[in-house]
């Protein structure tokens, strides 16, 4: 089959990966001048198949003032008054209660499984360099209360299939010893040994280095923006850009926060917010983190990339604006210096702020659109693209060749 993939971002790139794989003819426009330059360039860098638990939960809603209200606080919230972000903001809400909730993590847990599973078969198969490391992550946590819902969060999950370890104040210590900044206000920790982390835009130029290869059959047109769907005779036809028309066989959408624009024109609806992001790299000098940690208190996560620390954080509800706050990246910097005050020489800072393309219960949308059965979507994977791209490619390919998918995927049917 001849298939076009609309955006080389992770998520466009593992399709393009799972599709080439099993023989068709493929297809990748983006807009970018190269592969996961947008929400995939320099992201948290973790590959968290056990920390899928949406942001929309209960209690979350009785939170929300006390953090917009903190100028500093991990989420900040700037009406703009538009329909979509009106309706998401309200989804959202509608979506923080507990069987909701655990609803999304169970179906995320399947997906995010699925691609451990398939991204440890292609690191093996493929050698892909990206900084990957298999060292386990641990989140830490300031307030009893904050540890006390993380051990019942690792109780439900355990029946789930994860494989988590609440751990005590020193035994933090012991599993990290770079934590001794912070050591005096750390409740406990919970210990997940199955997680991964690497470079997100690394991976993914590898990755399209790897299907520019002979093996595969992939042609990748970048510096091309689609601007329009055309459709007939009830299927998708052609992406339309300023180099020409492109047909195929069947699309598929994987175009992150540029999806809606697209879409809605052709009368499909995408309940995609985007949500603000910021993203430290520095080079590491000193005791840095080895594991992969999450910061809770300050919402705060920071991912060993070789000689290098990713410190990641802020969700902010600000629409669709890629301008540095300053106030914001001086926040996440403050954090980052009182974890880890040795970590890193603080003047090669590299700062970067992306936007999550997340929907208001955490479900991503993978499957057939509706009305065009050729137009496949695989869009939403807010702030676990890079964690959920695999399985979510391989539920694309499954779609594709008409066979039963390999999880239990209807919660991201569109
Ligand atoms: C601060 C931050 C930290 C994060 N941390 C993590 C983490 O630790 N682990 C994790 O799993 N995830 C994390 N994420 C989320 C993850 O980065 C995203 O879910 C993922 O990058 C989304 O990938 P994507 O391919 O859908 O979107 P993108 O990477 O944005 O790709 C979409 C592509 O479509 C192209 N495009 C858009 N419109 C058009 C058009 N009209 N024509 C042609 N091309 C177009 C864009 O140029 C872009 O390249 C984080 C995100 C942020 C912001």
């Amino acid at each position: 089959m001849k298939i076009c993939i609309l955006g080389a971002g992770v998520v466009g790139l593992t399709t393009a990966y799972m599709l080439a794989r099993e023989g068709h003819e493929v297809q990748v426009l983006d807009a970018e001048p190269g592969a996961g330059l947008g929400t995939s360039y320099a992201n948290g860098a973790q590959l968290s198949y056990s920390y899928v638990a949406p942001f929309a939960a209960p209690g979350v809603v009785s939170k929300v003032p006390g953090w917009l209200m903190d100028r500093d606080g991990p989420m900040r919230l700037r009406p703009d008054f538009t329909w979509n972000q009106i309706r998401w903001l309200y989804r959202f809400w509608r979506a923080c209660n507990a069987t909701q909730s655990d609803a999304t993590t169970a179906a995320l847990l399947r997906l995010a499984f699925h691609s451990r599973a398939l991204v440890h078969e292609m690191v093996s198969r493929e050698g892909l360099d990206f900084d990957f490391s298999h060292a386990g992550k641990l989140v830490v946590y300031s307030d009893t209360a904050g540890f006390e819902g993380a051990k019942r969060q690792v109780a439900m999950q355990a029946a789930l299939g994860s494989e988590q370890q609440a751990l005590s104040p020193a035994e933090c210590l012991a599993r990290e010893p770079a934590l001794a900044h912070i050591a005096h206000r750390i409740s406990g920790g919970i210990w997940t040994p199955g997680e991964d982390a690497g470079d997100c835009h690394q991976f993914c130029a590898g990755l399209t280095t790897l299907l520019r290869g002979s093996n595969f059959n992939v042609a990748f047109h970048f510096g091309t923006r689609v601007t329009q769907l055309l459709t007939a005779g009830g299927r998708v036809v052609g992406a339309a850009t300023a180099q020409g028309v492109f047909e195929a066989d069947a699309f598929v959408m994987c175009l992150g926060n540029g999806a809606r624009q697209l879409a809605s024109p052709i009368g499909v609806d995408l309940p995609i917010y985007p949500l603000k992001g910021y993203s430290y790299t520095v080079p590491v000098t000193g005791a840095a983190p080895s594991v992969s940690i999450t910061d809770s208190k300050a919402k705060v996560v920071y991912a060993r990339l070789g000689n290098r620390l990713r410190i990641a954080g802020m969700a902010d509800v600000v629409g669709n604006d890629r301008r540095f706050d300053n106030r914001r990246l001086d926040t996440l910097l403050r954090q980052a210096k009182e974890a880890f005050p040795e970590a890193a020489d603080w003047t090669e800072l590299n700062p970067w702020t992306g936007l999550r393309p997340a929907t208001p219960t955490g479900l991503p949308i993978i499957g057939r659109s509706r009305p065009w059965p050729n137009l496949v979507l695989n869009q939403g994977q807010g702030s676990l693209g890079f964690t959920l791209g695999m399985g979510s490619a391989a539920l694309v390919a499954d779609v594709l060749a008409g066979r039963a998918m390999g999880i239990a995927a209807g919660e991201f049917a569109p």
